[in-house]
């Protein structure tokens, strides 16, 4: 039988890269990707991390001076523009492989099980190339015979600008060599606390994991622990998972860009987080019977306390946005106390089922084959096409006081027709 062979792919600093496709200026320069209401830095270059920034720095921690000097780049997370990057990133690699799991934003494992007779670095080298050609992006990718050893060659790729970004373990005479070179804290699946456990116990690198007898690992790390340590030797454990499981829930949050005290800006603000999670309920055909709202002040400030939360179920699971409007509200107004200062809401909806398996009701239409499924699509086509959320409810709010801070946010260059990037020959 054939062996199981791993490709990772794994985008290089993906939120600064994706801003430099379409600043081109950017390129060499120091950019760094600020949280939600631009707070501290979630994503940094190269030439950011040189200059001594660290991820999770406060951004107004960083003097003005310093920036303007060293010629710093600050913007907003623009996750409608990395979103989409990352959609045509894994729509590329399907091209190379049916079997692919995506592990996160950025990130993808491939199977090349019976690609062996190609040349794995050649092939690696290939997808590096076509995902640069297509996207703009630079990726890494680590080739392995598990999963755990595609991503120490992922990282020994990227850590080692002359092997320019791909790298093949399997076979590799200098295996056991990287294996050393790999801390404890870099492996796939070994949290900080396991880390420093190994460490007391004289386990530095990832080769002197490998030596550890199998009983023991059992003992101090699990099961899991010694599947991982398995992957390591070169036996494959982990699969690959391909099928998403369906969402069980979908949670829609955000801090206030402002404190909110009055209980319509929060009932808006809440209607938006609620029409963002309902559409997403819509986009993989599923329909909920279930809604729970909270809200929070500011824990880190010194002033009077609350949080509360509450559900509320739908007579029939639905996808139709007022259904859940309606219900939102109702909550809100039941754990709304007077006289705090709000920082945070959110919604979220469960018990979802696919929209075919909705149960039927003597009373009243499915939401299938009811024209409040109409009136949604209609409308979910219409935003599509002109973007940014055009057609709203008005539950949501005009002017909304208590939007998110976003100062230095980019345009959405791939998905709005006007923020599309203009191209001009001179
Ligand atoms: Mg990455």
């Amino acid at each position: 039988m054939a062996r199981d062979v791993f490709a990772l792919v794994d985008c290089n600093s993906f939120y600064a890269s994706c801003e430099k496709v379409f600043n081109p200026h950017l390129a060499d320069k120091p950019v760094g990707i600020l949280s939600n209401n631009d707070g501290i830095i979630v994503a940094l270059s190269p030439e950011l991390k040189k200059l001594g920034i660290k991820r999770g720095d406060a951004a107004f921690k960083i003097d003005k001076q310093f920036i303007r000097k060293n010629g710093i780049y600050l913007f907003s997370s623009n996750y409608t523009l990395y979103g989409d990057m990352s959609n045509r990133v894994m729509q590329t690699l399907h091209d190379f492989t049916p079997d692919i799991e995506i592990y996160s934003i950025d990130e993808a494992f491939l199977s090349l099980k019976g690609f062996k007779h190609l040349n794995l670095t050649k092939y690696g080298r290939q997808i590096k190339r076509t995902v640069y050609r297509h996207t703009g992006l630079p990726v890494s990718v680590g080739i392995g015979p598990t999963k755990t050893l595609a991503k120490v060659a992922n990282r020994f790729a990227k850590k080692h600008p002359f092997i320019e970004g791909v790298f093949d373990i399997i076979d590799h005479p200098d295996k056991d060599k990287i294996l050393r070179w790999m801390e404890v804290e870099h492996i796939w699946g070994v949290g900080r606390q396991y880390a420093k456990m190994l460490r007391r116990n004289g386990i530095e690198n990832a080769f002197q994991l490998t030596q550890a007898p199998n009983k023991w690992v059992q003992n101090k790390m699990t099961i899991v622990g010694l599947r991982m340590v398995k992957e390591l030797r070169g036996i494959s454990c982990i699969n690959l998972e391909e099928d998403i499981p369906p969402k069980k829930e979908i949670v829609s949050s955000k801090s206030f860009g402002t404190s909110v005290t009055e209980l319509l800006d929060l009932q808006e603000a809440t209607a938006e987080y609620c029409l963002r999670a309902v559409e997403k309920l819509r986009e993989e055909n599923q329909v909920a019977s279930q809604i729970t709202i909270f809200i929070s002040t500011n824990r880190f400030k010194n002033e009077p306390q609350y949080a509360n939360y509450a559900s509320a179920r739908l007579p029939l699971p639905s996808a139709y946005s007022p259904d859940f409007l309606h219900a939102a509200a109702t909550i809100m107004k039941k754990i709304y106390r007077p006289g705090y200062n709000y920082k945070k809401s959110g919604v979220m909806i469960s018990d979802i089922i696919h929209q075919s398996k909705a149960p039927l009701d003597f009373f009243q239409p499915c939401y299938l084959d009811d024209k409040r499924k109409v009136i949604m699509d209609c409308m979910d086509e219409i935003n599509e096409k002109m973007g940014n959320h055009r057609l709203t409810y008005a539950a949501s709010g005009i002017k909304k006081p208590w939007q998110m801070k976003r100062q230095a946010l980019t345009p959405s260059y791939t998905t709005s027709w006007q923020h599309i990037p203009v191209v001009k020959a001179i």
